[in-house]
């Protein structure tokens, strides 16, 4: 496999770097939110991923009867993590997931009025599969969904819906038979986010963004908006998640990490002594450099093996994420370790160590390692889909 971009992506990055350099704006693009950078959720970041359609650059793995360009998905690879090494939104739920999920399942009815959409970025959606009783085991969920004239009624709660908050539309499963086994009673939805009936909470994280938890009472949605076939829900929500642990949790970002700690090494000083001479800091260092190499590569796995065609490659989905996510969290550790006692101070603090990004990493990577399904539940999937090990329960 060979791993270097040809000449012609290069050129496509640095036509993107000069389009990015050209839309500077700290509005826009802020590497302290960290992961959630992607979300597009201000006028100003909205009106920047208009701009990115409008040069026919979201969509453009997306066959070229929906609006896309039928590119290699190299290409959207490389859009997606120029924007995530300067903080900026991506690509995200819209283009990466929806669209996507939208164009192997959804009805023409759906395709024609929600794709068109998705290229200019006029619509944001949020995602809700989980529930109280229904996180790593979302196949659980019990959000009900009754049979009512032309459509369905749903009741009940979701919760951790990212997004919900400035969204217009909500990509939802729902229980529409309960006496089917678990996999195959569920049904997915999209319901408009402003739908009388529907309220929505704030939860904060330790990361200081907002995520949601979502009450549905009484909140009636037609049959158009049914995604795909009836009580095929899990299988599209499977799918979308595979496309969710490659997109969501980029690459460049642990780089950018790397490069802000060894900055800080080749530049501090500890007890009168310069950081980059201590044998354990460069240890630990090159360590971390050769793990990011592995993330790398296997970010790039997934993309050649995606662009075999047909859904999205399970296990080089679960993999990458596992190994992206973890890495984060070791990487946070060792910023905190080798910053001492004041990488504690947070970001945009005078004086902090590495501009108080140590303490932003440390408390947001461990959301990164439970979103989009949790560490563990990667494992699981490596260990049934990889290696052809029997179900742990
Ligand atoms: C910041 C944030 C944003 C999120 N955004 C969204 C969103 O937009 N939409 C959405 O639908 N969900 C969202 N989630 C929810 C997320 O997908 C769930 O939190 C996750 O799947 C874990 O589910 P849980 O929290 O119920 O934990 P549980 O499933 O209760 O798991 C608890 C612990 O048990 C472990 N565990 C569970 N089952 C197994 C098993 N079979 N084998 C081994 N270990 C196991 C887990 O790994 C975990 O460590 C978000 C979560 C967070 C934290």
């Amino acid at each position: 496999m060979d791993f270097e971009f040809s000449d012609e992506q290069l050129a496509f990055v640095e036509e993107v770097e000069q389009f990015l350099d050209a839309h500077e704006d700290p509005e826009v693009f802020d590497v302290t939110r960290e992961n959630m950078a992607q979300i597009v959720d201000t006028p100003p970041r909205r009106k920047f991923m208009a701009e990115l359609g409008a040069k026919g650059w979201l969509g453009i793995t997306w066959p070229l009867e929906y609006g896309g360009k039928d590119s290699d998905g190299v290409y959207e690879y490389l859009i997606n993590e120029a924007l995530a090494r300067r903080g900026g939104p991506q690509i995200g739920k819209g283009v990466g997931i929806i669209g996507k999920t939208l164009i192997r399942h959804g009805s023409e009815k759906l395709k024609r009025e929600f794709l068109p959409k998705i290229l200019r970025n006029e619509v944001e959606f949020a995602v809700g599969y989980s529930e109280p009783n229904a996180g790593s085991d979302a196949a659980s969920m019990q959000l009900k969904a009754t049979r009512d004239g032309d459509g369905w009624t749903l009741n009940g709660q979701k919760t951790w819906t990212t997004s919900a908050h400035f969204a217009e539309w909500y990509w939802v499963g729902a229980r529409t038979d309960p006496e089917a086994p678990k996999h195959n009673g569920i049904t997915l939805f999209l319901v408009p986010l402003d739908h009388p009936g529907i309220t929505i909470k704030a939860i904060w994280t330790m990361g200081d963004e907002r995520t949601n938890e979502v009450y549905f009472d009484d909140v009636w949605v037609s049959d158009d908006y049914v995604v795909g076939e009836l009580n095929r829900g899990f299988q599209y929500i499977s799918e979308a998640l595979d496309l969710e642990r490659f997109t969501m949790f980029t690459f460049s970002q642990i780089a950018q990490r790397l490069d802000v700690l060894c900055d800080y090494v080749a530049t501090s000083t500890r007890d009168g002594e310069p950081l980059r001479r201590d044998p354990l800091v460069r240890r630990r260092l090159a360590q971390l450099a050769t793990q990011a190499e592995v993330a790398r590569v296997l970010g790039l796995k997934f993309v050649a093996e995606s662009s075999k065609g047909g859904a999205a490659p399970t296990a080089e989905a679960s993999q990458y994420k596992l190994y992206a996510t973890e890495l984060s969290k070791r990487l946070a550790d060792a910023s905190m370790d080798i910053g001492g006692p004041g990488s504690q101070l947070r970001v945009k603090t005078a004086d902090a160590p590495m501009a108080g990004r140590a303490e932003s990493t440390y408390r947001y990577t461990v959301i990164d390692t439970i979103g989009g399904g949790a560490s563990e539940i990667q494992k699981n999937i490596v260990a049934r889909r990889k290696l052809g090990l029997p179900k742990n329960f």
